[in-house]
Parts: C-alpha cells; structure tokens; sequence
C-alpha cells in the first residue's frame, strides 16, 4: 500500500488533494502519515479521521487544544507549530503534497527530499526562493519532485519522452485574471474582493490577488527556470483567456506541443498522484466545439510590472527569488490588510529589490535553507520600511 503526507492539506490544493485521494480508495488505498493545516481544526480533523491518519499537525500553537479534541479517541496523534511540521515531513511517506502556501512551505518540503521522497510541488515558492538548493538536494538524495502547477505539470507532460536539448521554447500561459482589460487608472483603485474574483479558477485568497496583479505569472516564470533549467530568453508568457492550453512548449524543428485541459487543478494533482502512469481524474472533458475559439494576446508590462520583475531577478539570479517572494508576501499582506493600493505592490517590491540590491547585494546561489531565511527575513524587513515610507509620504 502507498503512504503519503498532504502538507497544507486544508487549503484548496489540499482539498483537491483529498478528494482525489478519497475516489481513489482512501484509507482502503492510501496509509495516510501526515496531514497539516492552519487555524481550520475542525476540517483537518474530519479529513484526518476520513483517512486515518497517523499524525495531525496544526501550524498554530493556540490551534492544539481544539485540534486535539476533535481528534479525541480517533487515535490519530497530534502536534502544532512550524517545527512540528518540519517533523512531520521526518515520518516515512512515498509521496508527499506540498500544498503549504508562500515561504513557509520550504522547509518541510525541503526536508521530505533530504528523504529521497517523491515531492508533489504546488508550493511554487519553493523553487522560486530556493531552486538551485531544492533541485540540488532532490539530485543529492535521490528524491523526485513532480510539479503541480498547472503550467510546470503541463510542460513536464509535453516533454515526456522528448530530448531537452531540442527545446527551443516555453511557453506558459497567462488568464490575464480579473483586471486583464481594465485600464491602469482602473486597477490602481481596486479591491481585494475584485482582485480575488479569478475568472477561470478556484484558488486560495493569495495565489488569486497575485493572478490579479500577475505575480503569479511572475513567480511561475522564475518556477519554470529554476525547475527545466531553460535560460530565461527561452521562457515565454501569453495571455490566454480561456485557461484551455496551460503550456506549450517549441521544438528546434519549429513544432509546438500544447497541453490543454478544463482549469481544474485536480488534473495536475491527479498526474503527480499517479505518476509514472496516469489514473482516473474525475475532471470534465473539453467539448472544443463548445468552447469554439482559443484566443491570445501579449502580456501587457505597463499594467502588470510584475512580468518586468521576474526577469530581472531571472537575470540577477543569486538569492534575487527569495527577496523578490518575501517582498512580495509583505506587499500581499498590506494590500490585504488595506494599507496599500493594488499598484503599490510591484512598487514594493521594485524598491526592496533596488535597496537589497545596493546596500547588501543580492547573493550568490543558495547552498543551505539559512542563507535563504536569511534573505527571506532581510527582505520582509526591508518591504515593511519601504511600506512605511509610502504611508508616510502620504
Ligand atoms: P490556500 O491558502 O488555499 O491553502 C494554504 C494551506 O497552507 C492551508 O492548509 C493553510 O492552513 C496552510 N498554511 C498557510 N500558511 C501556513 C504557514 N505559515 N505554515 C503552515 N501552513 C500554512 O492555498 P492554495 O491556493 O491551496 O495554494 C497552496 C500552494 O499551491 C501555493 O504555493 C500556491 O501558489 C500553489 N498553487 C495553488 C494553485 C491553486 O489552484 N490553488 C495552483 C497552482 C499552485
Ligand atoms: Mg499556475
């Protein structure tokens, strides 16, 4: 029988995660380890005792006593906080779901490579933060990662069974999101709850407001370099408002192989589930006749600075993604929060890069998880001042 651990198993990577795992079996198919969340309690224990569970892992200290109580007599054990969860990534799993958002999802999926696991890669974060670390220490201990990003998995399916060197070209596609033909004027002034409306997909709150502003694109781009190996002049983004094709990729001999599919995120979940084969995924199928017409156009730079962003740190390379992720996360949380405009994002992040830059510079490549934490906790602190500084020149 197979284990697997589901880290962030009660966001909506995590639910879809536990839905397929559920058809496919469940506890009947599956010894489930591990399962993590946040402050939903409640729903981890339900999904823990639906699979039987060994370990239940809430990220938050004060969250322990409630989770163990829903978890009285189910036998399933329990633990809270950020080492607990880098722990529970210790316990004997063949495949693990990192499905943990933002930077907080390294660690842990760090630590299940440095177990020769098989890594389901949602937590983009990961590669952006710390690529050439992450990709190193699967190689190091023979672990396998599979992305789960819908782009990432759709480019690892056009190249199966394809020579790398004969790639010419990445292509990854763009919604647009929400604002995609809202005017700058428009954007500048809009509110968390436009920017959470995705028109195609059903996401978390934080990857949907960076669909929003592109710097999900953004970060996928900097995902694709870090994970293929592709020179930043070979990854390429267009807008595609129909989310049908998620990825193409260009041969030398001018081909182009797409993978399409309905924007449901169980499709990539439920390729990494089954891989090297392929299973059952309850997705719908593509009526392309209903769907009629697939439509393109260019990413707009002025609008969506983000774009601009990534390839800069693509070219700064060094620790440049985990200053550009954790600028990020500080200028997603005052957006959120309401301090700051929808624009003032990328400008936080323009500005932490500049500042990093010039005063400490942006490092060399990563070779251990604390010279990233320590860009991370050097950026957030720099984001805050340059948050600060706007509000006052208010
Ligand atoms: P979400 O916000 O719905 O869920 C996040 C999960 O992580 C929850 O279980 C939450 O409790 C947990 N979590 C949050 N902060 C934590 C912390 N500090 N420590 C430990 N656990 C924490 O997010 P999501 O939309 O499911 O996205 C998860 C990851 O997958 C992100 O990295 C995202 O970029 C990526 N991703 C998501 C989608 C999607 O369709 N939702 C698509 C592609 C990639
Ligand atoms: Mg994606």
């Amino acid at each position: 029988m197979r284990s697997l651990s589901i880290f962030g198993a009660t966001g909506s990577i995590g639910e879809s995660t536990f839905d397929l795992v559920m058809r496919q079996g469940g506890p009947a198919a599956f010894r489930t380890v591990a399962l993590t969340g946040g402050r939903n309690v409640t729903r981890l224990a339900e999904m823990a005792r639906a699979l039987q569970a060994e370990l239940a892992v809430t990220a938050h200290d004060d969250c322990l006593p409630a989770l163990r109580a829903a978890l009285q007599g189910s036998g399933v054990e329990v633990a809270a906080g950020a080492q607990a969860i880098v722990e529970a990534a210790d316990r004997p799993a063949d495949w693990v779901m990192s499905a943990i958002v933002g930077a907080a999802g390294l660690a842990p999926g760090m630590r299940a490579l440095r177990h020769g696991r098989t890594l389901a890669l949602a937590n983009k974060e990961s590669l952006v933060t710390a690529g050439p670390l992450l990709m190193a220490t699967a190689r190091a201990h023979g672990a396998t990662i599979l992305p789960v990003d819908s782009e990432h998995s759709a480019v690892f399916q056009a190249l199966i069974g394809e020579d790398i060197a004969c790639v010419e070209r990445v292509i990854i596609t763009a919604s647009g999101g929400p604002f995609r033909d809202w005017t700058l004027e428009q954007v500048r002034n809009c509110t968390v709850a436009q920017a959470m409306a995705h028109p195609n997909w059903s996401m978390g709150q934080r990857i949907s407001i960076d669909s929003a502003s592109m710097f999900n694109k953004a970060l996928e781009l900097i995902e694709t370099r870090e994970f293929f190996g592709f020179a930043p002049e070979q990854i390429e983004t267009v807008v595609h408002p129909q989310s049908i094709i998620h990825a193409m990729v260009g041969f030398c001999d001018g081909a182009v192989m797409a993978h399409l599919g309905p924007p449901d995120m169980r499709h990539a979940i439920g390729f990494a589930l089954n891989w090297p084969g392929r299973g059952e995924v309850p997705v719908a199928r593509l009526d392309l006749a209903q769907i009629a017409k697939l439509s393109f156009q260019a990413p707009d730079e002025q609008r969506f600075p983000a774009l601009r962003l990534a390839r800069e740190v693509m070219a700064a390379g060094g620790l440049s993604g985990a200053a550009f992720n954790a600028a990020k996360e500080i200028a997603l949380d005052r957006f959120i929060d309401g301090s700051i405009g929808f624009l003032d994002m990328a400008a936080v992040v323009e500005e932490t890069l500049a500042q990093i830059s010039a005063r400490n510079g942006l490092g060399n490549s990563p070779t251990a998880l604390e010279e990233v934490l320590a860009m991370d906790h050097l950026a957030r602190h720099t984001a805050d001042d340059a948050v600060r500084a706007r509000l006052e020149k208010r």
